[in-house]
């Protein structure tokens, strides 16, 4: 079966999750409307403006059709800004933010400050064979609290920031603070498109 998966298409580089969902075997189609997101098995939210992208749903009228669709288990998947919109707390972002609650974790935005703001570093990726993973982090978040019931997929290696939480995963839900959308490195998507077509059960 070929998943249909929707990009939030509403600001952030959606083109090149469309691209990598399509290179992963899944037909990506973007999503700026209700009917557009009921029509998806899947939803990745890209990198960008966190709070832009909150406005926007409001402004879209998608803020309660997203939120409601996760509760109902849709399969979800963040980088970067979509990361931060998936969270259920948000440190560092503006009152007006409203986060989307689909993992009980707290995010803080733009967390490596600006002395490293953009890095990239490779890190091990539970789950992903074939090796580490390269990640490429632009004015990332990081996880500050994972809830019970959230795994941990990987950390920050080495440097100022070791140990930080920077990709998880609740149920059929994940997040990473990096971009694997723009290094053709594909396991991450396929790992997503994975659990579009297969949920995990009982969660
Ligand atoms: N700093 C951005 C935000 O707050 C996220 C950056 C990104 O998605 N590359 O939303």
């Amino acid at each position: 079966m070929t998943p249909t998966i929707g990009v939030l298409a509403l600001q952030g580089d959606v083109r090149e999750h469309v691209h990598a969902l399509t290179a992963s075997g899944a037909q990506a189609v973007p999503v700026r409307r209700e009917s557009e997101l009921a029509a998806v098995d899947g939803l990745v939210i890209p990198g960008g403006e966190s709070t832009a992208i909150s406005k926007l749903l409001e402004v879209f009228d998608l803020l309660e059709p997203v939120k409601q669709r996760l509760r109902d288990g849709l399969p979800a998947y963040g980088s970067c800004a979509g990361m931060i919109l998936l969270a259920s707390e948000v440190l560092d972002t503006r009152p007006d933010m409203q986060p989307l609650h689909g993992i009980d974790m707290t995010v803080r935005r733009n967390a490596f400050g600006r002395q490293v703001d953009s890095f990239e570093t490779t890190l091990d990726f539970a789950g992903l064979e074939d090796g580490p993973v390269h990640a490429v982090f632009i004015r990332a978040p990081w996880v500050e609290r994972a809830g019970e019931g959230v795994e941990v997929l990987a950390r920050v290696p080495s440097g100022p920031a070791a140990c930080r939480i920077v990709a998880v995963r609740q149920g059929n839900v994940m997040a990473t603070s990096f971009h694997p959308e723009v290094t053709g490195d594909l396991r991450v998507h396929k790992l997503f498109v994975d659990t579009v077509v297969r949920p995990r059960a009982g969660v």
